[in-house]
């Protein structure tokens, strides 16, 4: 066994202990015997730290053209991609993630630093004619200024990168507030960050508790920005926090998300979408298939076919290469699973598979949970309507089209959605109709491109996109210029 990383904040170019001597630690998910790292229980007073570094360290970085800003950010691409494997195992560790997962997250972390860079060169404003002669009128992107990146642990590097790389490219500086349960992974990129050149102040790093440094960086006057990623009740909060702090705020929260398979769809296509939609990375994730919506003439063979499939997944540590279903993340998330099925068997919900801790042999020291179908859902069970983030999917029948699509919107939650169907007017009427950040039409819920807009609509987000170049809306502002010649 590794001994513990110790894990510090980063301000103004330094590695810094916190004002408190206070430490939290980080445990492998799949044996909490094991600590994996140590960090600072950061309070106010390191958050004014380092707003102070970034509010000085803005007043240079913006003008520096974004072409050289693009260049540290593809310099951060080299480094993580020469890293990646290193990095990859860290987060299997810390995070329970599969290797081949954590080796994705990792590789969306290049693909964002490589595709970002390339804004430093576009950035583009508009020109546009004027009322008037003699004049000539313009917008151009300015940076925000100051942005706090709060983050949640389940994609640990992708994530921060998401945020971080557009913020930079775009001229603003950083504070990196990062999940009590990543805290080495969120260390590993900051190091590569230091070592890729940004130069002090701009990169941000303050590890601590939520409601404690998080609260902290969204009350904080010197803020000018807050973008987060994390559960509705937390994001509500920021939310509200930001208004009456009168900042800017992109809010990317929960999902309760859909598959529909249809009468007519290929059942092999659909069930590969369903399983891993369902139970990659045990279900955590914010785009997870938490609702299978079966056509009622292949439901009873459909489920059969993912039962099939579903007992054969095997449970295990995120860095054993055989390893399909990796742990929750913590105790208290295995309770939250448990507690909802705990809900679904009074709701009279059947189990078809699944249903329990998993704590045979290697498994009882980490935070398990089987990967679980359940059956006969009616749509306005709590089972149907709340995030669980958990490897558990709820089937609910319908008989036709129409009742697919509205049972799949009738949730408060508007992430990602998915219809399995060989019927082109279907999929049209799929893409028109379902009330989504994000419709997948015969693909699983999961798999963002990093060059494609990404968020959602109702209790998931606040009308912000991240990824693609919808991103350069949060973090640039609008300035129109008008020219008299
Ligand atoms: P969380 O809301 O508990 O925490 C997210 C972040 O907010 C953490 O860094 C946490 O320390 C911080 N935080 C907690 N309390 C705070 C407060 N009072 N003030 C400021 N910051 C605070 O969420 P989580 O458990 O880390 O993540 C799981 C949730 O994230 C799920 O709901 C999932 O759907 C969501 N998620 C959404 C997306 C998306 O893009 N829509 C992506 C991934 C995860």
């Amino acid at each position: 066994m590794t001994a513990p990383q110790t894990c510090q904040n980063y301000i103004n170019g330094e590695w810094l202990q916190a004002k408190s001597a206070a430490t939290l630690e980080s445990r492998n998910p799949a044996d909490n015997r094991q600590i994996v790292a140590t960090f600072p229980r950061s309070d106010a007073v390191d958050v004014d730290k380092a707003v102070a570094a970034a509010r000085i360290a803005y007043k240079t970085w913006r003008l520096v053209p974004a072409p050289a800003r693009a260049e540290l950010v593809f310099r951060l691409g080299e480094l993580l991609r020469d890293r990646k494997e290193e990095l990859a195992q860290l987060m299997s560790q810390e995070m329970g993630k599969p290797i081949t997962e954590a080796r994705g997250d990792v590789q969306e972390g290049i693909d964002c630093a490589f595709y970002n860079a390339g804004e430093g060169r576009r950035l583009f404003g508009q020109t546009t004619p004027s009322e008037m002669p003699n004049k000539f009128a313009m917008t151009v992107r300015m940076p925000v200024g100051v942005c706090a990146l709060i983050t949640p642990w389940n994609f640990p590097i992708a994530i921060p990168c998401w945020k971080a790389l557009p913020a930079l490219v775009c001229g603003n500086t950083i504070i990196l507030k990062p999940a009590e349960d990543t805290p080495a992974c969120a260390t590993f990129l900051v190091q590569l960050m230091h070592e890729a050149g940004f130069p002090p102040g701009v990169v941000n790093l303050v590890h601590g508790i939520g409601a404690e440094v998080g609260a902290a960086l969204v009350e904080h006057p010197g803020i000018d920005l807050v973008s987060f990623t994390g559960s509705s009740e937390t994001g509500a909060y920021v939310g509200a926090t930001c208004g009456r702090t009168h900042k800017r705020v992109c809010l990317e929260m929960g999902g309760k998300n859909a598959q529909i398979v249809m009468d007519d769809a290929d059942l092999e296509l659909a069930l590969e979408g369903a399983l891993w939609g369902a139970f990659g990375t045990t279900g955590q994730r914010c785009t997870a298939t938490s609702r299978l919506i079966l056509h009622h003439d292949i439901k009873e063979k459909f489920t059969s076919m993912l039962l099939e499939r579903t007992a054969a997944l095997q449970i295990g540590a995120g860095n054993n290469p055989s390893t399909e279903i990796g742990p929750l993340i913590n105790s208290k998330q295995l309770q939250r699973v448990s507690h909802y099925l705990e809900i679904a068997r009074a709701e009279g919900v059947k189990v078809l598979i699944g249903g329990e801790i998993a704590k045979d042999g290697e498994l009882q020291h980490g935070y398990f949970f089987q990967p679980t179908i359940l059956n006969n859902v009616t749509p306005q069970m709590r089972i149907a309507t709340e995030e669980i983030f958990g490897p558990v999917v709820a089937l609910i029948e319908v008989d036709s089209f129409a009742d697919a699509i509205a049972i799949l919107n009738d949730t408060p939650y508007g992430l990602s959605s998915s219809i399995y169907t060989r019927d082109v007017n279907r999929a049209f009427q799929a893409m028109r109709d379902i009330e989504a950040g994000i419709t997948y039409i015969n693909g699983p819920t999961i798999g963002a491109e990093v060059h494609l807009p990404f968020g959602g609509v109702k209790q998931t987000g606040n009308g912000h996109r991240e990824a693609g170049t919808t991103v350069l809306d949060v973090f640039t502002e609008w300035k129109t210029v008008y020219v008299d010649f």
